[in-house]
């Protein structure tokens, strides 16, 4: 099978480099020259009329659509476009439309885990569509993944994929605020961590994101600008269901950008809980 990779990010650029690695014919686009890779293709249309399936792994539905309206014109019947970028529901089904319109199949397969699963293969895929679409494109998310779940119509694994992330970024909040008391009480992160591990609040996020926390790298594995978006985008999706914690969490992901820290992983966060003034100070401000 030949296999397109569009977008050369964080996670698309290992995905490519895993499938490249295993022997596939890949050609890997990005918007961005990325020279230095050696299934880096310059054009996205070559790159899509040679391939047998094409990943779409880029930022937000913008991107999507800037990568579709460049390889629509090639796409044809026979092929799979699988699409993993992080979008809504209704930006799905449109392009489900796009591509479908063009004969080719569209699947619809975000996914679950950052930068250390993509390169250990162990990327968790929600696909929504038709599911012999699925089958056709089963054998590609097997070598990056260790499960690919069934959802159900085009649609219903991007507004999971969305469920997932705001229990996330809910979740990162609550362990910073947490040891941000545990250490005002003069608790190390040694004797904070070792406690947390014994109690049900230890996370699969909390062991992801401890040597983070412990030493202050920020360095992205899933960036504060691809959560924010997330966010916007489950509200957006949830319509006129009330969350009232998701309206807080955006407001620190909104304060978060406003300082500039778009491109740093998203527990860096916790740095807001040292700048933001307390209520404590602001009420005797
Ligand atoms: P990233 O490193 O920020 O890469 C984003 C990619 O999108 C880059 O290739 C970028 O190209 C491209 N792009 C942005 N705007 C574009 C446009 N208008 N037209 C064409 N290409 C455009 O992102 P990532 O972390 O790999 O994430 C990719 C997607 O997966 C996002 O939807 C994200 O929410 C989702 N996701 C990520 C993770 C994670 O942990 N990283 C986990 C789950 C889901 P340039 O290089 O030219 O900017």
């Amino acid at each position: 099978m030949n296999l397109g990779v569009f977008g050369l990010g964080i996670i698309g650029r290992v995905w490519a480099e895993n499938l490249h690695r295993d022997g596939e014919v890949v050609r890997g686009w990005n918007r961005t020259p990325k020279k230095d890779l050696p299934f880096f293709t310059a054009d996205a249309r070559s790159a899509a009329a040679a391939s047998d399936l094409l990943l779409l792994v880029v930022a937000d539905p913008p991107a999507v659509q800037e990568v579709l309206d460049r390889i629509a014109p090639v796409l044809r019947a026979g092929q799979v476009v699988v699409q993993s970028s992080t979008i809504s529901p209704e930006a799905t089904l449109r392009f489900a439309g796009q591509v479908e319109k063009t004969g080719a199949s569209f699947l619809e397969a975000p996914f679950m885990g950052s930068r250390p699963a993509a390169e250990q293969r162990q990327m968790v895929f929600y696909a929504g569509g038709d599911s012999s679409v699925l089958e056709r494109a089963r054998p590609v998310l097997a070598r990056l993944s260790r499960a690919i779940e069934y959802i159900g119509p085009l649609g219903s694994a991007s507004a999971l994929k969305l469920a997932m992330n705001i229990n996330i970024a809910m979740v990162a909040q609550a362990l910073c605020e947490s040891r941000a008391l545990a250490r005002a009480a003069g608790i190390s992160d040694d004797r904070y961590f070792s406690a947390l591990k014994l109690n049900v609040g230890h996370s699969g996020l909390a062991a992801l994101k401890e040597p983070k926390l412990r030493s202050g790298d920020i360095t992205p594995q899933f960036s504060v600008k691809h959560m924010a978006k997330d966010l916007r985008l489950a509200a957006e999706t949830a319509g006129g269901l009330d969350l009232p914690q998701l309206k807080e969490v955006m407001k620190l992901y909104a304060d978060a950008l406003a300082r500039g820290w778009a491109e740093d992983d998203f527990i860096s966060l916790t740095r807001l809980l040292a700048l933001r003034p307390s209520a404590a100070r602001k009420e005797g401000a």
